[in-house]
C-alpha cells in the first residue's frame, strides 16, 4: 500500500485540497479556495475525474475495513490512501467544503437550506460554465440544488434501505460514466445510515462491503483516463464508535480507473508492486 507516511499528528493533506486538484486537472479556475493541488497525482495525466464522497468513511474505520474491501485494497495499492484532515463533522458542511475548497466559515453552507440558497459556486456547477459534461448522483436534496445547473443529475430518495441507495447510486453512477464525463460527483450512504441506526461493528462492515463491491463496479466502468478520488465526508459522529478527539481525518483514496486492465493487471505498462 502506498500511504502518505504521516499516521499520527495533524495530516498534510486535507479534504480542502480535493476542489483545487479537480480544477487543475480540469483546466478551471476556481474563484478562491482554501486548499492546493495534490501535486503526485497530476502527473497521471488524467482527464476525468470522478469524485466518491462515501459518509462517515473516518481514517481509522477505513483501516479497520480495509481487510475486507478487496476492491478498495486494489485502488490502495494501485494509487494513493491518504489520511486527510477534515475540516466538518457534519455532512452538509463537510461536502460543500469537499466540492468548493473552502473552509465551512468561508462557504457558509451549514444545512440543506443553506445549500440551496448558496451563492457559492462548487465544482460541478465551474465545470458546467466552462463547457464540460458533469454528473451529480447524490441524495434528492443535494441532487436538487445541481438541476438546471448541471447536464447530468440523479436524485435517490434516502427514505428507501439504506443498501437500495447505495445500489441505485452505483448503477446510475455506471450508467453516467459511460457518457463519459469531465467531472462526475457520486454519494454512497451506507456506512453513516448503519452508524446512525445503531447497528454496531456487523452492520457496518455489511454496509460497507455492498459499497466496496459498487466501488469495483464504478472503476471498472472508467479507463485510466479518469482519476477516481474516494473519500469520507467525516469521521464517525455518532454511536459509540463516534471520533472524539482531535486529529480528525478521513480516508482518501487516489486512483486511476480500470477499465483496460487485463485479467493479470500491469497491462497499461504501470510497474506492478
Ligand atoms: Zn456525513
Amino acid at each position: 500500500m502506498t500511504a502518505t507516511a504521516n499516521t499520527a499528528g495533524t495530516p498534510i493533506i486535507s479534504q480542502l485540497d480535493i476542489a483545487p486538484t479537480i480544477a487543475h486537472i480540469l483546466g478551471l479556475t476556481l474563484p478562491c479556495s482554501d486548499g492546493k493541488p495534490i501535486g503526485p497525482v497530476l502527473a497521471w495525466g488524467c482527464k476525468n475525474v470522478a469524485l466518491i464522497i462515501i459518509d462517515s468513511l473516518g481514517y481509522d474505520l477505513f483501516l479497520w475495513l480495509l481487510p475486507a474491501l478487496n476492491n478498495m485494497n486494489a485502488l490502495c495499492h494501485d494509487g494513493l490512501l491518504i489520511r486527510a484532515r477534515s475540516v466538518s463533522n457534519h455532512t452538509t458542511p463537510a461536502i460543500a467544503s469537499i466540492l468548493s475548497g473552502l473552509l465551512p466559515e468561508h462557504h457558509g453552507i451549514f444545512d440543506k437550506a443553506g445549500a440551496k440558497e448558496s451563492k457559492i459556486f462548487s465544482l460541478p456547477e465551474v465545470a458546467t460554465s466552462s463547457g464540460h459534461s458533469s454528473a451529480v448522483i447524490m441524495e434528492q436534496n443535494g441532487a436538487d440544488v445541481y438541476r438546471g445547473l448541471v447536464e447530468m443529475v440523479h436524485g435517490i430518495s434516502d427514505k428507501i434501505p439504506p443498501q437500495d441507495f447505495d445500489r441505485e447510486a452505483c448503477r446510475m453512477t455506471c450508467k453516467a460514466l459511460k457518457k463519459q464525463p469531465r467531472l462526475l460527483v457520486s454519494y454512497f450512504i451506507g456506512i453513516d445510515k448503519s452508524v446512525h441506526m445503531g447497528d454496531g461493528p456487523a452492520g457496518i462492515r455489511e454496509a460497507a462491503l455492498i459499497i466496496d463491491r459498487s466501488i469495483g463496479k464504478i472503476v471498472r466502468t472508467a479507463d485510466e483516463d479518469t482519476l477516481f478520488i474516494i473519500c469520507g465526508d467525516h469521521p464517525i459522529h455518532a454511536g459509540p464508535l463516534r471520533r472524539r478527539e482531535e486529529p480528525y481525518c478521513v480516508a482518501m483514496i487516489m486512483a486511476r480507473g480500470m477499465a483496460r486492465r487485463g485479467p493479470e493487471g500491469g497491462s497499461d505498462g504501470r510497474p506492478e508492486k
